[in-house]
């Protein structure tokens, strides 16, 4: 009788991805939960990192790209720092935070992932953020922009953002970095990375 293989092709693929671009430490994880302990958000995910670390050993892709946690992570690297064997939790996480993007799984946050986009396509175009036209795109992409009219609450934000712009901490038109040529090329070579 031939034996179940431990992991199904789909879940081995999942695993190899994330450890080609994270290096192979991920495989000394001993799951000690020390990057748990430290973590300054772990009340708020459903998977704690070391639980996130043991289920891409187990190439369970599903669970890991459909919890919260990998949008919720703030990029600290609290829990990088304190790993006894070097992992890079937070690189992981945002390994992680790319795959869902691209799979289109359903994820329990999915206002973060459009805040992500926005955000770099915002760095995109002007090799740096502008906050007025990211905010505009967050709110019509995500709903945010109809919700607030049948509400009536962006009246708030409107105040919110005369009272910011009067201060000079909005600006009206986009500032185009000198480098932003640069950044295009960084964005591209990210692309072609993905490709390879
Ligand atoms: S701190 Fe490192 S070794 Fe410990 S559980 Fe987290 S990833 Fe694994
Ligand atoms: S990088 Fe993310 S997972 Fe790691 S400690 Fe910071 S918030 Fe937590």
């Amino acid at each position: 009788m031939s034996e179940k293989p431990l992991l199904l092709d789909s879940d081995r693929r999942f695993r190899n991805i994330v450890i080609e671009s994270v290096g192979k430490e991920v495989f000394n994880c001993y799951q000690c939960s020390k990057c748990s302990a430290g973590c300054p958000v772990a009340f708020a995910m459903d998977l704690l990192p070391h639980q996130v670390i043991r289920s891409v050993l187990f190439g369970k892709k599903e669970k890991v790209l459909s919890s919260s946690t990998i949008w919720i992570c703030a990029s600290c690297e609290t829990c990088t720092t304190r790993c006894p064997n070097e992992i890079d939790i937070a690189q992981v996480m945002d390994v992680l935070r790319q795959l869902q993007y691209e799979s289109g799984c359903l994820t329990p946050q999915p206002k973060i992932p459009i805040l992500h986009s926005t955000f770099l396509n915002s760095i995109k175009k002007t090799g740096r953020v502008h906050e007025l036209s990211m905010i505009r795109n967050f709110s019509i992409k995500s709903g945010d922009l109809k919700e607030k009219l049948k509400k009536g609450t962006w009246k708030n934000d409107m105040k919110l953002a005369v009272k910011m712009f009067l201060r000079g901490k909005l600006k009206l038109f986009p500032h185009v970095s000198k480098g932003v040529k640069d950044v295009r090329t960084l964005f591209n070579q990210a692309q072609e990375h993905k490709k390879t």
